[in-house]
Order: structure tokens, then sequence, then C-alpha cells
């Protein structure tokens, strides 16, 4: 039996084994964002998935040319300074670039390891709207979604084990396969709209102009509009986009009297200096 599948079992027979005893138990994981995984689990998973993935170079290709990778981390390690960064000295925040053009992507594993395909860099105008963008990963990374999610499909099942004592091994099968488990959680709508919180309240203390990922919102929908197999098939399965998302921004310049955006907070000269490195 693989691992996701007796995943699915555990969970399967959990939810029926547990009712009596924790009737409210999967309720209150899944509403109240519980995390039964510690922040050094987090760095834990997150140097796993990075591993994985650089081990696996026919589906991460990395491009390896430090002057656009060097540019990426420095619009990274600005984001990282804004007061609202609660693990800059636990995470590290860590960028790399992936080679493929046809996918317009970025992630970010929990623990803070940050990936931007180039098609995503293709794509967008500005260095702004790629802060927007990192910092909407970045605030999945801060907010623990991935462990989160974790949590709550795995979390009756820890607890039986924690309450029984007993089978220290399957949690340390859980650790051990994490990255795995991780790969197949998806982000939520809710999620979504909380990392563009984030995105907004990070870019505050930086010279990017706050509602920037807000432009490749504006972007992606035209692209949409006009393909329907369009590269952008990869953002849109792992982040679901809609109206709420670009009212939510509009919400937020609005709450906190956000000045329209200024030449130099987009930064559009540096962006297409870097671009020409990619052709
Ligand atoms: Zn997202």
């Amino acid at each position: 039996m693989g691992f996701l599948q007796s995943i699915t079992g555990w969970a399967r027979h959990g939810r029926w084994h547990l009712y009596g005893l924790f009737a409210s138990c999967a309720c209150v994981l899944a509403a109240c964002g519980l995390n039964l995984f510690s922040i050094d689990d987090d760095s834990r998973f997150g140097a796993q998935m990075d591993n994985e993935i650089r081990t696996t170079p026919s589906q991460y290709p990395i491009l390896n040319n430090e002057g656009v990778r060097g540019y990426v981390q420095r619009v990274v390690d600005r984001i990282k300074m804004s007061p609202k960064i609660k693990y800059r000295d636990k995470f590290p925040y860590k960028v790399t670039v992936i080679n493929d053009d046809r996918t317009i992507n970025a992630f970010a594993t929990p623990g803070g390891y940050v990936y931007v395909y180039t098609g995503l860099l293709k794509f967008i105008d500005n260095e702004s709207t790629l802060a927007g963008v990192l910092a909407h990963e970045i605030g999945h990374a801060e907010e623990r979604h991935g462990t989160k999610h974790m949590t709550t499909a795995l979390g009756a099942d820890i607890a039986m084990q924690v309450a029984l004592g007993n089978n220290p091994s399957q949690l340390a099968q859980i650790a051990g396969n994490a990255a795995v488990l991780l790969g197949t959680l998806k982000n939520s709508r809710d999620d979504e709209l909380e990392a563009d919180t984030d995105s907004f309240l990070y870019l505050q203390s930086t010279p990017y102009w706050p509602g920037s990922i807000k432009y490749f919102f504006e972007k992606m929908l035209q692209q949409q509009g006009r393909s329907s197999s369009s590269p952008l098939a990869e953002w849109t399965s792992t982040h679901p986009t809609d109206q709420k998302r670009t009212d939510n921004v509009n919400k937020l310049l609005k709450d906190y009297q956000t000045p329209a955006p200024t030449a130099p907070m987009l930064m559009a000269d540096n962006y297409r200096s870097m671009l020409r490195q990619l052709r």
C-alpha cells in the first residue's frame, strides 16, 4: 500500500472511529487553523521538499544564472525585512528560479523555500508585481498553510496515536513522507485571500506599491480570456483566482488610503534589464 493510500485509510478509519470520542475535533482543526506541527517541522519539511526539487531536474530544471536569481533574491530580502514577518530568523527565504518558460507560477514550501518559474518572470511587467507575487508566497509560508492542512488531513489520527500512546513509528512515517503529502495538498480560497492580504501588508514597508499583486490578477484574467489551454493552468490549479481576490486588494487599498503608484515604485526599467539576461 502506498503512503497516500495509507493516509487516506487512516483518515477514513479515524473519522469513523473517533466520531463519538472527538466528535468536534475535525471541525475544530479545520476551522481554527490549529497546527500540530512545530516551526522546526516546517523547516524540516521545507528542506526535504527543496532537496526533492533539486534532485528532480526533469520536473524542476533549475536556472543557473546568478544575475537573475540574485535579482529575485534581493526582492525577497526587502520583503523579509517587513516588521510583519515573524520567521525571518527561522526560515531561509531562499529563492530558486526554475527554467521553464511554459509555466507561469511561483510557490513556497513550508519553512520558506521560494521558487519562481521563468514563465512568470517573463509574463509580468515590473519589479513591483514580482514583489507582490513573492510576498504572497512568503505569506503562505508565514501563515504555515502547508502544515495546517497536514494537521487537518492527519489531525484526528495523530490525536488518536497520542491519546493511545502507541505506534510512534507511524508518526515518524508521517514526518518522513511529509514532502509527498504536502505536494498533494492545495491551498484553499481562504488561504489565497489571507496570503494576498499578507502581500499587501508586507509591501507597505518596502519601496514597492502595496497593491501590486493586482497587476498579476488583471493580466492573468486578460490572458485566460484569450486561450483555454494557457500556461496559466498551473497557477490557477494551485492558486484559485476569482473576482473576490481583486476586490480584497481594492478594499485594502481603500482601507489604508493607499495613494496611486508612481513609476519609481513599479521599477519597470530595472525589471526590463533583468529580463534581458533571460533571452
Ligand atoms: Zn497562493
